[in-house]
């Protein structure tokens, strides 16, 4: 029932980041900087923060929501150590957003599970980077194992696993982990490592390799790989990207201080107090160039951008999107919404008079409700 309702808010946010650009569509908001691990290419924790006080947290969610934001990530540091998560996810809930959690998972446990499912948790996900610890990163299949049996068993929220490449000495490491976490029957993507600005670092033949046998072996589900992977593809042969970053508009981080960044690694700018966030601030971060746009491996600001290239011209996007799948003389089975994406946008092969009216009234519908 809880996937049912994930599923029907995610379309509906969808709808309508589809219908405007004047809102953001996702949030990383910190309630802690403090970790408990210490992975070495990591620049985003210390181990000494105090959580951010719960008053303060429950204001920054409901400016977000004020600013129309419809999905809020909570991240870290590692945001389980806060002792008021579950308050923090309830709150997300009851303003109507989606809650989305990023944790390393050391401190998961069947109890706590169950109390995230309580708090209305909907996803959460879960970076790894090897299969043993080793002295890079203790984010280990080994480790985190039983946690994700327990996820599997308890959790009724939606679980996605990130395998990790470019982490490990071991880059063959991200199969083994992708096919586990798909073994449990979670989603799983795949995250290219970057250095301290977001941006890529160079990946050698294996980590290629590896990377085409996990995308090859998960298939062609949206909600694995081929809704962003163009990105990663370019990357990873060392091609940049040519894209409109939309950070500090469409998607915002929020440290633990409450100012709003462009993300992660790019704090610093523009550094704007959330309750001083203004939709004028989000319009200019709308047009605003970021010089660090070509060779940027953020995946989720990748996917947020997305949203806005469907939106300006949908059949340009899923062309570019689905070059292959369109082309490819294998059997191609997308989900739903992008099927119905590619039947209303893209010309039909071979098609009857019923087929071309009844599109047209779909596409009329869409421009109709775009246009409202
Ligand atoms: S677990 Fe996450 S936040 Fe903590 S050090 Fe590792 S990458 Fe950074
Ligand atoms: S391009 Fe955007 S998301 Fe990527 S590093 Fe720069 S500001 Fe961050």
């Amino acid at each position: 029932m809880h996937a049912l309702s994930f599923q029907l808010r995610q379309a509906s946010v969808v709808a309508k980041a589809m219908k405007s650009q004047h809102h953001p569509i996702v949030a990383h908001i910190v309630p802690i900087r403090r970790c408990n691990l210490a992975c070495t290419y990591c620049n985003e924790y210390d181990h000494s923060s105090k959580p951010v006080p719960l008053e303060a947290m429950l204001r920054r969610i409901d400016r977000l929501v004020e600013l129309g934001t419809t999905v809020i990530t909570i991240s870290g540091g590692e945001p389980l150590l806060h002792p008021e998560l579950d308050a923090i996810i309830r709150h997300i809930r009851t303003q109507g957003s989606i809650a989305t959690l990023i944790t390393n998972g050391y401190l998961l446990s069947p109890g706590r599970i169950e109390r995230l499912n309580s708090a209305g948790l909907d996803h959460l996900q879960i970076s790894i980077d090897n299969i043993q610890p080793d002295t890079v990163s203790m984010k280990s299949l080994k480790v985190l194992d039983k946690r994700l049996q327990w996820l599997a068993e308890h959790a009724t929220f939606q679980v996605n696993i990130n395998s990790v490449i470019g982490t490990s000495e071991r880059p063959e490491d991200a199969a083994t982990v992708a096919r586990r976490a798909r073994s449990l029957g979670f989603m799983t993507t795949v995250g290219i490592v970057h250095d301290g600005e977001g941006q890529l670092r160079a990946l050698g033949s294996a980590e290629q390799r590896v990377y085409k046998e996990i995308t090859q072996e998960a298939g062609r589900s949206f909600s694995s790989f081929a809704y962003y992977n163009q990105f990663q593809k370019n990357l990873l042969q060392g091609k940049p990207n040519k894209w409109n970053c939309r950070a500090g508009s469409r998607y915002l981080y929020v440290c633990e201080d409450g100012l709003v960044h462009y993300c992660s690694q790019q704090r610093g700018t523009p550094a704007i107090p959330l309750e001083k966030y203004t939709v004028w601030d989000l319009e200019r971060e709308y047009l605003t160039e970021k010089s660090c746009a070509p060779w940027c491996t953020i995946s989720c600001v990748h996917q947020v951008s997305m949203v806005d290239q469907f939106r300006e011209n949908p059949h340009a996007a899923l062309a570019r999107l689905f070059p292959a799948a369109l082309n490819d003389e294998r059997s191609y089975a997308p989900p739903a919404i992008i099927r119905a994406l590619i039947w209303m946008f893209l010309p039909p092969e071979e098609s009857s008079t019923r087929k071309k009216i009844t599109q047209g009234f779909a596409r009329a519908a869409y421009w109709c409700l775009k246009v409202r």
